[in-house]
């Protein structure tokens, strides 16, 4: 186990590296324990710190990770599994930069998920395969916009100091475009501050990110209603075609007196 006490991210970070590159030339087993990765994100660093590594006699490296939702019968509840499997993907890609770089390293594309055992204290151990989660992981790292993009975007001046007036705050966070979804309230602080702006603009985003595929081009609920009503929209256009229809059958059903919900 090497040491990989170092000042700052940045320091751990190349300490992590080092320790990698050292323990794949040794080639015995090194267990690394809460490295510190790196990994670029828009354009900016972003460091991340998996529970532990293992390097491999062959240079294979394995990600751990150690989670304390238990698994029970040797199976634990699919939706953590799946987060915990995107997590190690997004470590797994992290520490593919430095296996670039280091001679013989390879990463392996399969975790070491360790949870309770049952109900106990015991620890217990699955491998977890992650290629789909990094494959998906890594298409969206591409598909980002650079914040350097982003903020080149911005009015000449915009600050996000936290010393400003409430209301510079707000005119400085509505110049940045946001699409809001449902799923923003578990995991953003400004989610209030874009389901009020998403609800103002009558984005079809405010009802759920499926309904917002459904819809194709659709994008506001006015415009929604106006083609479902016959007002606008290509017939030709399946999901206008759709709308029209199923306003068809509840104007059916309201007229026939059926109870509609
Ligand atoms: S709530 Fe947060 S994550 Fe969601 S759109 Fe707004 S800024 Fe983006």
């Amino acid at each position: 186990m090497p040491d990989l006490t170092a000042a700052g991210p940045e320091g751990r970070a190349a300490r992590t590296a080092l320790a990698l590159r050292e323990a794949t030339a040794a080639g015995g087993w090194s267990l690394l324990d809460h490295p510190m990765l790196a990994l670029e994100v828009a354009g900016s660093p972003v460091y991340l710190e998996p529970d532990a590594v293992v390097v491999h006699p062959d240079g294979t490296w394995t990600v751990v990770e150690i989670k304390s939702f238990p698994m029970i019968d040797s199976s634990a509840d699919a939706a953590k599994v799946g987060a915990a499997a995107r997590q190690a993907a997004v470590y797994v890609l992290a520490l593919e930069r430095v296996a670039a770089l280091t001679e013989g390293a390879e990463v392996g594309h399969r975790v070491l998920l360790v949870c309770p055992k049952d109900f106990s204290n015991l620890p217990t151990a699955s491998v977890v395969d992650v290629r789909k989660q990094r494959a998906v992981t890594h298409r969206q790292l591409t598909r980002l916009t650079r914040v350097e993009d982003i903020a080149a975007a911005l009015p000449e001046g915009t600050t996000f100091d936290p010393g400003r007036s409430p209301e510079e705050l707000g005119t400085a966070v509505d110049a940045v475009p946001a699409a809001y979804a449902p799923e923003c309230l578990a995991a953003c602080e400004l989610a209030f501050h874009c389901r009020a702006k998403a609800r103002a603009q009558g984005a079809v985003e405010a009802l759920g990110r499926s309904v917002r595929g459904e819809l194709g081009s659709l994008t506001t609920v006015a415009g929604v209603l106006a083609a479902a009503a016959g007002k606008e929209g290509d017939p030709a256009d399946p999901t206008v075609a759709a709308l029209r229809r199923a306003a068809a059958l509840r104007a059916e059903a309201l007229e026939g007196g059926a109870p509609c919900r």
